[in-house]
């Protein structure tokens, strides 16, 4: 996610070297690393509740509570178009430094997942602090481009499912109640809604160069 990262060090991130570039030791199978480490994005995304992002355009303080629901399905929808071409196209990482289509997929179906873990923290514990993630570590970990696409777009359909039918629960009630990350940033419900639907918003914007829809 473009937010959680709080205390990763740069040491932990290992560059692996392709043997399809350069000069490949002889008798070595060439072979391409499909989940190579980014540099760690560590910035702090929480000014994306004051102002407009001015990458993606998506505006949270303008997205009500009521809407998220709606903007998570209509986003995972979107998610089945990219991830429908052809593995090889959804596993091409354009730039070196950007995660492929189908890695920003596998992150966002694992930011649905961890924000519905955290949404029932708040709604079941008094200011609960979330449990930190380390979202470059588990892209690594979990081989996000060597995962199925197909098996990745129904995962990522049916975690903002999930996702979007818990806020769609979520009473005037609920909606004020507190949660922290590891980093002291404070949230509401109402607060880390209009936070975490930025958060995919913004990735379907680095995959398709959309201008995103607030509501
Ligand atoms: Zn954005």
């Amino acid at each position: 996610m473009l937010v959680d990262r709080i205390a990763v060090t740069v040491a932990g991130i290992i560059r692996h070297e392709s043997f399809e570039r350069g000069s490949a030791a002889p008798g070595r199978t060439t072979m391409a690393v499909m989940s190579e480490a980014l540099p760690p994005d560590d910035r702090d995304w929480t000014w994306v509740l004051e102002r407009p992002c001015p990458e993606c355009g998506f505006v949270a303080a303008e997205a009500e509570l009521s809407s998220i629901g709606e903007l998570l399905r209509r986003n995972a929808a979107a998610w089945q178009g990219v991830l429908a071409a052809e593995a090889e196209v959804v596993r091409h990482r354009r730039r070196p430094d950007r995660w492929s289509d189908l890695e920003y997929a596998a992150h966002v179906r694992d930011v649905n997942r961890l924000y519905l873990e955290r949404l029932n923290l708040m709604l079941t514990e008094d200011d609960p602090l979330y449990p930190n993630w380390d979202q470059d570590a588990t892209a690594v970990e979990e081989a996000y481009n060597d995962q199925d696409p197909s098996v990745v777009s129904a995962e990522l359909g049916a975690a903002a499912g999930a996702l979007a039918d818990a806020f769609d629960g979520v009473d005037s009630a609920q909606a004020c109640r507190k949660g922290r990350r590891s980093d002291g940033a404070q949230f509401t419900v109402d607060s880390f809604a209009r936070y975490l639907i930025h958060d995919p918003v913004h990735h379907l914007w680095d995959v398709t160069g959309q201008r995103a829809e607030t509501s």
